[in-house]
């Protein structure tokens, strides 16, 4: 498996080109995606025109980018003009965005060639992919258990071998969770330091893209890339992209790590195991590491199964039928609506959108929404406070390693998966998931390093630090 970083040198010096490169990536997909089921659509056709045109202009002497010829691999609740976004939703059946998301533009001005759209959870809410009106997504490191969610096909096609690099979505931790689960590396950058412009909306005041990979490195790279600001999402940063591969091997002598005491509690034994390993490195690389109490993450998965719902319910109302995609038929416009919304949305889209409606009724407002913005207020305070003696923190990435298809129907066994991810994700901060050896049936284990928001490079730092320190068993 080749690195993003390795593969556009490669072709940036004429060793090898965009065209054989796309080549090679697309036989590992003709010989293994019936198995895993990644992909919900291979561009092959406009892949190949794109690898060409990279070819065209280094044989004319320029340079395509950072990226050239690097095929890149698009969560499918990414627009890309005129290929098929479906959100793994029926709901969005033959809908053409009109418009590329910007963070495809800046894949594409780079040099990268997008090979196709990544399977995930319906409109991105689960943590197994197991929520796909197309079917799931298994995992390449055990084709019985999930590659974990909702950007499972993006962490699969990476782990595969069909691309050395993906992008994906995290409102709660759908980067990060499924690159712990698949073994490579996630990142889930500060709110606005990536344009949320072109990507199907969750929870708006969640959502933020990422890039999946199989190193560290090549994470980085990727956010330089992808990052800084957008007039078209009003949330976005304006300030330059920091260089964040600047301190990638510089080591962690003298750094301060907290170990979030809390984002222990229930995880499982094998996980513990390397979480200690992790701090244990990192001593022995010079920094402190020491145990933090962060109180409010304990109320991080409940506050947000209100929000997140909450935003959700109000982003979807958009699919009525007349807007997007599919139609079903009704006795009249509102039947009609109705009678769309029931066939076109799977069951846990139904139920997140019921429990928002419900969270945001008159009467009840105060008592769920408003309480919840309250934790979301505290969760910044007990951060806040820990990183005025802390540089990072750190804490497993998921409670488990990948998990058997229909182990956790059940589905508070389901959100629990996203414990440890969810705190990051109500106040905006940047975390890496970093594979960091196996646990269970030799399944990859990650580690999470989380940082205050827009110190991404220390964050990397780190990360890159426990890379190196890690003991085979990562990679396939
Ligand atoms: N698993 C979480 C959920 O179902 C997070 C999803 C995400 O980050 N998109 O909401």
């Amino acid at each position: 498996m080749i690195s993003v970083k390795a593969l556009a040198h490669e072709i940036r010096q004429s060793r090898t080109s965009a065209v054989a490169a796309l080549n090679e990536h697309l036989e590992v997909i003709d010989e293994m995606e019936g198995e895993i089921n990644a992909f919900n659509i291979v561009n092959r056709d406009i892949a190949m025109q794109s690898a060409q045109k990279i070819d065209d202009l280094i044989a004319s002497g320029k340079d395509p980018g950072p990226l050239s010829g690097v095929p890149i691999a698009l969560k499918d609740n990414l627009c890309t003009r005129g290929i098929p976004t479906t959100c793994s939703s029926k709901i969005l059946e033959g809908w053409e965005p009109p418009y590329d998301a910007t963070v495809v533009e800046r894949l594409r001005s780079a040099g990268a060639v997008i090979i196709g759209k990544t399977n995930l959870d319906e409109f991105a809410m689960g943590s197994s992919t197991e929520n796909s009106a197309f079917g799931p997504t298994r995992n390449p490191r055990d084709l019985s258990r999930v590659p974990g969610g909702s950007s499972g096909g993006s962490a699969a096609a990476v782990a595969a071998g069909f691309a050395p690099a993906a992008l994906g979505s995290d409102t709660g931790g759908s980067i990060r969770q499924p690159a712990a689960l698949c073994g490579v590396v996630g990142v889930k950058p500060t709110y606005g330091l990536v344009s949320r412009y072109g990507l199907v909306a969750f929870a708006s005041s969640f959502d933020q893209i990422g890039p999946l990979t199989t190193t560290v490195a090549d994470s980085a790279l990727i956010l330089e890339v992808i990052g800084g600001h957008d007039p078209f999402d009003s949330t976005s940063i304006p300030s330059p992209t920091p260089d964040f591969s600047a301190r990638l091997n510089e080591g962690v002598e003298g750094l301060k790590v907290g170990l979030i005491s809390e984002l222990l509690d229930g995880v499982d034994e094998d996980v513990a195991s390397r979480l200690h390993e992790a701090a244990d490195a990192l001593r022995k690389g010079g920094a402190r590491v020491e145990s933090v109490s962060v109180p409010a993450v304990e109320y991080g998965l409940t506050a947000y199964y209100l929000i997140a719902p909450a935003e959700a319910s109000s982003n979807l109302a958009r699919y009525d039928g007349v807007r997007y995609g599919m139609r079903a038929q009704g006795k009249d416009v509102a039947g009609m609506n109705a009678i769309t919304r029931r066939e076109g949305f799977g069951d846990e889209v139904i139920a997140r959108i019921m429990l928002g409606t419900f969270a945001l009724s008159a009467g009840y407002y105060d008592a769920y929404y408003g309480k919840a913005q309250k934790v979301r207020t505290l969760t910044r305070q007990d951060f806040d406070r820990v990183y005025a003696d802390n540089d990072v923190l750190l804490s497993p990435t998921s409670p488990s390693v990948a998990f058997e298809f229909g182990d956790r129907s059940d589905p508070m066994t389901m959100y629990r998966c996203d414990t440890c991810t969810i705190p990051s994700n109500l106040v905006g901060d940047p975390a890496i998931s970093v594979p960091f050896g196996t646990g269970a049936h030799d399944l990859p284990v990650g580690v999470q390093v989380l940082a205050r928001q827009l110190d991404e490079e220390k964050m990397f730092q780190v990360a890159s630090f426990l890379e190196s320190q890690s003991e085979g068993g990562t990679k396939l």
